[in-house]
Parts: C-alpha cells; sequence; structure tokens
C-alpha cells in the first residue's frame, strides 16, 4: 500500500495531497529494480572473486592434482633418463669395444629437434611451462631410446657375425691330447726327412698311430676331393673357412668326409696315416691365411694349459727333422 503524501500550499494556505502520475510510479519502480539488479549483480562478482564455489574447489583441486601429476612424471622422466644413460654407456664402451666398433657419436645420440617450434599448440596456458618442458623431455628420451634400440641391432648383428667368425677360425688341435704320441716338428725351417736338406716346413707334425681320429679345428666346407691322392701330401683334406682361413691336414690313411661337405669343429674328417712323402704315421697340420701358410701353433691354444702351451712352442721351434 503506498503511502499518501501532502505538501502546503502557500496560496491557499492548506494541505494538499501530492498526485503521482501513472508515469511517476512506473520512474520509480524502474529505479527501484534497476538498483536491486545493480546491488545483486556487483554482489555476485564479489562473490564470484572473493568465495569459491563448490564447482571451482573441485577444479582447483584437479588442477592441483594435475600438476602433482607432472612433478613425479618429470621425476620418473629423469629416472628413465639415467637407466638410458647407463645403456648408452654399456653399449659403447663394451659392446662396441668388444666387436671393435666405433662408438656412436654424441652428435647422433644428442641431436634435438630442430625446426618449427612443436610444442606451439602447448602455449597461452598457465602451465604452459611445465607442460612443454615434459612433452620435450619425453620426446628426447623416445628419440635417444630409439637410437639405443638402432644400435642395440647392430650390436646383435656384430655378434652374430663374430660367432661364425669364432666357430670357423681354426682354436682346437687337430689330434686329442690323449692321441697325441708328441708334437714331433713344428713350423719353420726343418730337415726334409727324405731330401736331407733344409727346408721349410709350412705345417705342424702331430705323431700318433694310424687309425686315429682327425678332428676339423674349425666350421667350414671340404674344398679339395679327398680321393685325389697326391705325391707329396699323400691323402690329404682341405677346409674351407672362410674368412681367408684354410686348414690341410696330409699323410692320411684314410678320408671320411667328400668334397663340398660341410664340417663342424671337431667333427672326424680322417684318420692318421703314412701316405705321401711320409716316414712314420702322422699328421702334418697347416693354417693358411690368406693363401700364406702360417704357423698353426697359434691356432690351438684352445687346448693347452699355459705350460702345455710354453712346452709346445719350445718343442716345436727346435730345429730337428720333420716327418713332412
Ligand atoms: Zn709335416
Amino acid at each position: 500500500m503506498s503511502k499518501v503524501k501532502y505538501y502546503y500550499d502557500q496560496r491557499s494556505l492548506s494541505y494538499k495531497r501530492i498526485e503521482r502520475s501513472a508515469w511517476d510510479k512506473f520512474r520509480n519502480t524502474a529505479l527501484f529494480i534497476t538498483a536491486a539488479a545493480l546491488f545483486a549483480f556487483l554482489g555476485i562478482i564479489l562473490a564470484d572473486t572473493f568465495v569459491e564455489s563448490p564447482k571451482e574447489k573441485y577444479l582447483n583441486r584437479e588442477l592441483e592434482n594435475m600438476q602433482l601429476q607432472y612433478r613425479v612424471l618429470k621425476d620418473r622422466l629423469d629416472d628413465l633418463a639415467v637407466v638410458l644413460e647407463d645403456m648408452q654407456y654399456r653399449d659403447d664402451n663394451i659392446y662396441r669395444v668388444i666387436f671393435e666398433a666405433d662408438p656412436i657419436p654424441n652428435s647422433i645420440r644428442r641431436a634435438g629437434f630442430g625446426g618449427a617450434n612443436r610444442y606451439e599448440n602447448l602455449e597461452g596456458f598457465d602451465n604452459s611451462k611445465m607442460i612443454k618442458e615434459t612433452a620435450r623431455r619425453l620426446d628426447i628420451l623416445t628419440k635417444q631410446a630409439y637410437i639405443q634400440s638402432r644400435s642395440f641391432d647392430d650390436v646383435i648383428d656384430m655378434a652374430r657375425n663374430k660367432s661364425n667368425l669364432l666357430a670357423a677360425i681354426p682354436s682346437i688341435q687337430p689330434i686329442a691330447n690323449k692321441d697325441l704320441t708328441r708334437i714331433a716338428s713344428g713350423f719353420g725351417f726343418r730337415i726334409h726327412p727324405i731330401h736331407k736338406i733344409r727346408k721349410l716346413h709350412t705345417g705342424i707334425d702331430f705323431t700318433a698311430p694310424t687309425g686315429t681320429p682327425i678332428y676339423a679345428t674349425g666350421d667350414g666346407v671340404v674344398s679339395n676331393d679327398p680321393r685325389k691322392r697326391e705325391a707329396g701330401y699323400g691323402t690329404f683334406v682341405v677346409i674351407d673357412h672362410g674368412y681367408g682361413y684354410e686348414t690341410l691336414y696330409g699323410h692320411m690313411s684314410k678320408a671320411n668326409v667328400r668334397i663340398g661337405q660341410k664340417v663342424k669343429r671337431g667333427q672326424i674328417i680322417g684318420f692318421v696315416g703314412n701316405t705321401g712323402t711320409s716316414t712314420a704315421p702322422h699328421l702334418h697340420y697347416e693354417v693358411i691365411k690368406n693363401g700364406v701358410k702360417i704357423n698353426p701353433i697359434n691356432f690351438f691354444y684352445n687346448d693347452l694349459t699355459p705350460e702345455e702351451y710354453e712346452e709346445v712352442i719350445i718343442m716345436s721351434s727346435q730345429e730337428n727333422q720333420s716327418f713332412d
């Protein structure tokens, strides 16, 4: 109920009622509503600035949690970097050294990401720096891990080739120690047993009874036809080991293999005999590297203790008569 208002009219000296038009009423109401709305609006803004709504509280907690997770992630990336560095160290300083390969240059390992800003889409946020840094570290680690894994592929290849090489290189005695009478004559200048002249003896003679097994000293392929006897070597076998290595086994009583046959180290390829220019049953054993006959003494150290090795060196270097 609106109040009735009066005013004092000096002319008529009486109180008169103030007449209010409909417009006045409307204007007053409108003013009131506008003021109320303005206050309400200010109130909301103030509350919004200084008081957290439940939703804001929730979002802030989410944000804090996310920041925490990023920090944890950063620590874990640090750990990963240490593990990766250790792998790189072992790769360069152990594995590659074993296989006589060059280490991977640092310029490749540490290569960055050139060109345009690849983290542009991460910019413009409060946490941009943290997120960008994490993304960058992850990219670097991913790239380094990739380079490392490629390097290990190389190392595996090298190991595979190395094991083939190691299997091929002659490295055992062709006659077992238990069957060996003695190493009668070594590599070097010897008196030829038949021609009685000083002559280069191009192998080592192992004396053993006729029929003693002779072993292939490395993996390879038989490269001659053992059925064809020669005046000098009698019945003999040549094995091509690859990598420039060949071995020859002479004066056999009988060969156990045929031309083109693959043989493994330790496989019996024939038996000791006295064929060709030989004065007593023995095996004449040669090692040939790139077509040059070299001293086989350096190729069966596997079978010998250091003392035996020394003894063999002395024995085989004495200038006695060879069995040829
Ligand atoms: Zn000989």
